[in-house]
């Protein structure tokens, strides 16, 4: 194989989305593993419908799985000349002409053709029209386009790398638009000549566009191009079956950043839709992925999106991380809530440090990392109502709150050695269980029933604070007492 090159050539139409996402990743992943180049090509010349926003999406979702590429962005709406000049070799070889047909033209076309139960396709009237009958349309002001002169006859057929043999009649085949009246290529003949000029040897892309490969096929000999290798990957799909979209929920790359998805999470799940490397393996590094994936175990069937085992994928990377790197992850986060500096003094990154170790395998999302630590950082605590009601507000609770709170006191130093004695002497003295002084003391300090173990919790809270909270815990037991 020669050096292998490929791209991902996305439409700034919308975000990125699962689907693309998965499509750069299933390139890059087979660039990477033959040392080849990974292209990154912009596909803008739909004008009404390309926007700054979709591409400035396409390249931060990509800066966000890390999926770099080597060469480019390259902009179709930059290279006009280059497909200016193929259109004009088709000119002159007879392979391409001027379609002067309205909309309306078109429009009684297909209806006649489907009345006649025949497919809808171009039928080709404008092909032999004469020096004269084009200058007469174009003295009445028609604007015209550019169709290719396919060819219908007989079968076009590749060996995709996914799906095998495909094969289609070229009957199917109609003389398709390579040049709109607005002055810009159509996808389909801007995508072969950059194709072709970029010396891309595997075309990977969503199995949407199998009925347009045909087209280019037939494009690549007429331009005397050699035709690249082909594989196309199944689409994706919701739960419900049907073609994952916006009403399935987050689909946007950048929308799942801002969620707290990890890009080592998504990545690992996004090569999982739709391949798979063996029946057990299910967690790969981008390492691995590089060298395992291959395009021959890529699925022939949809892949069901799953964000439940998106999200168990992403809280299995957040437990398994180094905590120094989750520390960096999270350290914009915890600036913006208020949990630590502009710049963090030593004391503060090791505190933070030891809290993430008691959540990381607490929580799925980063994002959920805010609503777990806050109590560590924050004077006040969130009350949960109906917890407070069925546990603080049981009786004898003040009092085993009121002697808790006298001991820590006195405590000498603030540490979870001498945490516990205390703990197991006020079980004695209360002739209780460990339980019935855990957690009024976890509600007190942390505002509900879940938490880490209440040690840890304890001394990273501090004793200020601790000591402030069972305080006001016992406050609020009385109040409750007087029926205030
Ligand atoms: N611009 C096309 C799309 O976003 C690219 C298809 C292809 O890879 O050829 O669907």
């Amino acid at each position: 194989m020669g050096k292998v090159r490929v791209r991902f050539a996305p439409s700034p139409t919308g975000y990125l989305h699962v689907g693309g996402a998965r499509t750069a990743l299933y390139n890059y992943l087979f660039a990477k593993q033959n040392q080849g180049t990974f292209v990154l090509r912009i596909e803008d010349t739909d004008l009404a419908r390309s926007t700054e926003e979709s591409i400035n999406g396409v390249l931060e979702g990509m800066e966000f799985l890390g999926l770099t590429w080597d060469e480019g962005p390259y902009f179709q709406s930059k290279r006009l000349e280059y497909y200016k000049e193929a259109a004009d070799k088709l000119l002159a070889a007879g392979r391409a002409y001027r379609c002067y047909c309205t909309p309306e033209e078109l429009d009684q076309m297909r209806k006649a053709a489907l009345e006649r139960k025949e497919d809808p396709v171009y039928d080709g009237r404008c092909r032999h029209l004469t020096e004269e009958q084009r200058a007469e349309l174009e003295a009445q002001g028609r604007t015209s386009v550019l169709r290719f002169k396919a060819d219908n006859e007989g079968e076009t057929s590749f060996d995709d790398l996914i799906k095998g043999q495909i094969t289609f009649d070229n009957k199917q085949i109609d003389d398709f638009v390579i040049w709109k009246s607005d002055g810009m290529p159509t996808y389909n003949f801007g995508v072969v000549v950059d194709d072709a000029l970029m010396e891309i040897t595997h075309v990977i892309r969503g199995d949407d566009h199998v009925s347009n490969t045909p087209k280019q096929i037939q494009l690549y000999h007429a331009l005397g191009y050699p035709v690249p290798k082909f594989a196309h990957v199944p689409m994706i799909l919701g739960e419900d079956r049907t073609r994952l979209s916006k009403r399935h929920g987050a689909t946007s790359v950048t929308q799942f950043r801002d969620e707290g998805y990890l890009p080592e999470a998504m990545n690992n799940y996004l090569a999982l839709l739709g391949w798979s490397y063996d029946d057990s393996q299910t967690l790969f590094s981008m390492d691995e992925l590089i060298e395992k994936f291959s395009l021959e175990r890529v699925s022939h069937n949809p892949a069901v999106f799953d964000i439940q085992k998106l999200q168990w994928m992403n809280g299995v990377y957040i437990r398994d991380m180094d905590i120094d790197q989750l520390y960096i992850r999270v350290l914009a986060q915890w600036q913006k809530a208020g949990f630590l500096s502009e710049n963090p003094s030593e004391e503060e990154a090791v505190k933070a440090k030891a809290v993430l170790k008691e959540l990381q395998s607490r929580v799925k999302l980063l994002n959920e990392l805010d609503e777990a630590a806050y109590y560590f950082f924050q004077d006040e605590v969130r009350y949960n109502q109906a917890v407070v009601e069925k546990i603080l507000f049981k009786p004898g609770v003040a009092d085993i709150l009121s002697h808790l709170l006298n001991e820590l006191l006195q405590l000498k130093e603030f540490t979870e050695e001498n945490l516990e004695p205390i703990f197991k002497a006020t079980i004695e003295k209360f002739d209780c269980k460990l339980g019935n002084i855990m957690q009024p003391v976890r509600v007190a300090v942390t505002g509900t029933n879940v938490s880490p173990s209440i040690y840890p919790v304890l001394t990273l809270v501090g004793r200020a604070r601790t000591c402030q909270r069972l305080r006001d815990a016992v406050e609020m037991i009385k109040a409750n007492e007087k029926g205030e």
